[in-house]
């Protein structure tokens, strides 16, 4: 389906037909995969679209521009993790330049820009970016982008996108957002005026557990052609077989985020009561501090849910061997439900003091909720949690 062609569609349909290329050859519906690394010319000067598999390729194209219609985006550069989507972007700065960020983003995110960027005299302010006072005073001269992640990870904070970009606009600044948690569907960071998109497919746009990737979406073609130089300079592109394996996961996103929330309200409301918990983070509750916030900027509050359990009353090792259903896991967005310590396993990267300060403690346990039933994941945590 070709960009000219499209009506008004909404993501559902988008997902399924956005970037999908059927084969001329034997009319398959859905997209090949093209596996080749390089394509031949017809002669000097003219070939299909397509010369050499690090700069460009047909099945990665289709996924870039799905993931490009279902964010609103001009342009989207698919890569082989969610990393390589801040690898690439690290190099839009030069020495002396100055990002802003929140203290609770990924902790790969924090610890790319704590000790790789430093190397090539980049520096990073970690601040509370729920509070949109505290992004403004550490804009200094040489701060050049805002990096966005909302909600938090694992506490699920809020973060006002809207508020955030408008003090990048004032001082000229890139704005950046890791959407990675809410997944279009739920949230779409260009409507708020972010610069760009960026995801970990490996989550919820894949949804199967089955691929490590990441997107960059662009709103304006001229940074996207900058990506589009950079991804190839760097070689940081997926390659052909894990970009059809996200095409295939992304065309029922809309479904299972639906089930994801179903799941994740359902657990939230159960452990909300439950005499061994001591506070539940979901920003789909009424106590969550976020909650308007979240309903302004967000069309549902995903599937992620964090508590803290009393360490008086439940040991953790013997509660997670309990479950049934629940892997002792990192990583989210997948059909199957995880669950984790992010004191030890998620967040073991970042220091201790930081993480303290972050509001994690031993206590802190990190669902990512997946498409079963919700009575059975409920009578699941309720068996476990004795
Ligand atoms: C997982 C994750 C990343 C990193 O993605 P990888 O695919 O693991 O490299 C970045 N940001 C967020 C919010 C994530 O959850």
């Amino acid at each position: 389906m070709s960009r000219k062609e499209q009506r008004e569609y909404r993501l559902e349909t988008l997902s399924v037909h956005e970037g999908v290329y059927k084969d001329t050859a034997y009319n398959s519906v859905t997209t090949p995969i093209y596996p080749s690394s390089t394509f031949a010319f017809e002669r000097i000067g003219q070939h299909k679209g397509y010369d050499y598999t690090r700069s460009g390729n047909p099945t990665r194209q289709a996924l870039a521009d799905n993931l490009a219609a279902l964010e609103g985006g001009t342009g989207a550069w698919v890569t082989c993790t969610g990393m390589a989507t801040f690898t690439t972007l690290g190099y839009l700065f030069k020495a002396g330049d100055h990002i802003v960020t929140g203290k609770d983003i990924y902790s790969g995110t924090i610890r790319f820009l704590n000790t790789v960027l430093p190397t090539h005299g980049v520096e990073t302010s970690f601040v509370n970016m729920s509070d949109p006072d505290e992004v403004r005073k550490a804009i200094r001269p040489n701060t050049k982008a805002v990096l966005i992640e909302t909600p938090s990870n694992p506490l699920l904070n809020i973060v006002d996108i809207a508020a955030i970009t408008a003090v990048a606009r004032e001082h000229g600044l890139l704005s950046i957002a890791d959407n990675t948690f809410m997944s279009p569907y739920f949230q779409r960071p260009f409507e708020f005026g972010v610069d760009i998109v960026v995801h970990s497919t490996t989550k919820y746009l894949n949804g199967h557990s089955d691929v490590v990737g990441g997107a960059i979406i662009t709103r304006d073609a001229k940074l996207g052609e900058r990506i589009a130089f950079l991804v190839n300079a760097l070689g940081t592109a997926c390659s052909p077989f894990d970009a059809w394996l996200v095409l295939r996961g992304v065309k029922t996103l809309a479904y299972r985020m639906e089930a994801h929330q179903r799941n994740a309200m359902a657990v939230a409301r159960f452990l909300a009561d439950h005499p061994k918990v001591k506070k539940v983070y979901y920003p789909g509750l009424e106590t969550h501090p976020g909650h308007a916030l979240a309903k302004k900027q967000m069309r549902g509050f995903g599937g992620m849910v964090s508590f803290d359990a009393d360490l008086d009353k439940v040991n953790l090792d013997e509660f997670f061997a309990r479950l049934e259903l629940f892997s002792l896991a990192e990583s989210l967005g997948g059909v199957e439900s995880l669950i984790e310590q992010p004191w030890t396993m998620s967040h073991s990267s970042i220091s201790e003091q930081a993480r303290t300060e972050g509001g994690i403690s031993p206590s802190t346990v990190r669902m990512s909720l997946g498409i079963e039933h919700p009575d059975d994941l409920v009578a699941d945590l309720r068996a476990a949690l004795g």
